[in-house]
């Protein structure tokens, strides 16, 4: 039996063959190092471009990196950033946003669907003004969120509004940005800047665009001394031209959103075929690249025999992501294996 990590998560996935050849395309020669080369100026030109506006952009290896890094200069050590309980950066990121801002403080709120509810919300940003207390500075939210929703843009812009009215600065978790504007069909500029986002993690990784991730400042004074930051964090690319180029790539001719739309519609068939199995209940809509499923015992067996990877998490239902490479024939055999 082999060991079958096609839905276990979008970072299981392969590099797209577009981001592969721009690898190999930037393999000629020397140029120019730590990002003073063509290359990665084209790339954050293209990114300026795909969000309309002059952004700051710098690429991190990871997505933790580019979170923690992205509030640590949002923040001082005295400050907290108020977040959804579920965010990623509250319980995958081992404390690195704590850890890389010295000491900021991560405020809980809860919501339904993994999202910032703005009644919570606003109680957590209110609940003390006093002088013994980490001041709320920041909010973060992620899109599509950790439980595989959206926030329209009406919500982000609710939650931007909210957080500016009481002073405080807007980070977006972008880990599968991708997936969100191939599923909302909403220029990037709407879901971001124009909403009220300050500063975007844009998720190259796990969509498969990239080995790297973009922090986009949409507010340059935001990212005074990020380059110090980054390479204090040891997250200063030598050779740039490799984190950049596959951007540069798929950035072009939508092929970043074509590569989405096919995760996106694979999530979309999975559910429709998985879910009419006995023993599967579906217990969220899926907008972008998620599926969440209860499994009955003998399900979850019979997929873990056949040698199926998946995470069970938040609540114990199984998570299956979908990613570029996915395919409907995977998608059988993940369902022919469920029906057993
Ligand atoms: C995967 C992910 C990240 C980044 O994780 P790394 O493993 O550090 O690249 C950040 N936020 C969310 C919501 C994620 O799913």
């Amino acid at each position: 039996m082999s060991t079958r990590f096609n839905f276990a998560s979008d970072n299981t996935s392969g590099l797209c063959p577009e981001a592969l050849n721009a690898l190999a395309e930037a393999n000629s020669g020397y140029c120019a190092s730590y990002g003073d080369d063509e290359g990665t100026a084209r790339a954050a030109d293209l990114i300026r471009e795909v969000f309309e506006t002059d952004c700051d952009v710098y690429f991190v290896f990871n997505g933790t990196a580019a979170n923690a890094l992205a509030l640590a200069s949002l923040c001082h050590s005295y400050h907290s950033v108020v977040c959804h309980e579920t965010s990623h950066i509250e319980t995958d990121e081992c404390g690195a946003p704590e850890f890389f801002s010295n000491g900021t403080k991560i405020l809980l709120t809860s919501g339904p669907d993994g999202k910032l509810d703005c009644a919570s919300l606003e109680r957590m940003i209110l609940r003390r003004t006093d002088i013994h207390y980490p001041k709320p500075r920041v909010v973060s939210l992620t899109q599509p969120t950790e439980l595989g929703g959206l926030y329209t843009t009406e919500e982000i812009r609710a939650v931007a509004h909210l957080a500016a009215s009481h002073g405080l600065r807007v980070h977006m978790d972008g880990a599968r940005f991708p997936n969100a504007v191939a599923a909302m069909g909403v220029t990037p500029a709407d879901l971001t800047w124009r909403a009220g986002v300050n500063v975007l993690c844009f998720g190259g990784i796990k969509s498969g665009i990239s080995l790297s991730e973009a922090v986009i400042f949409f507010n340059p004074e935001l990212a005074a001394e990020f380059s110090y930051r980054c390479k204090q964090a040891g997250q200063l690319a030598s050779k740039m031209r490799f984190s950049s180029a596959p951007w540069a790539a798929c950035l072009q001719d939508g092929i970043w959103l074509r590569h989405a739309e096919n995760a996106n519609r694979h999530a979309r068939l999975l559910a429709e075929k998985l879910g009419p199995v006995p023993g599967v209940n579906l217990v969220r809509p899926v907008e972008a690249n998620a599926v969440f499923a209860d499994l009955s015992p003998e399900v979850d067996a019979r997929l873990k025999n056949a040698g199926w990877r998946y995470y069970q998490f938040i609540g114990g239902a199984a998570r299956f992501l979908c990613s570029w490479q996915t395919t409907g024939s995977d998608i059988d055999q993940l369902v022919a294996d469920a029906r057993g």
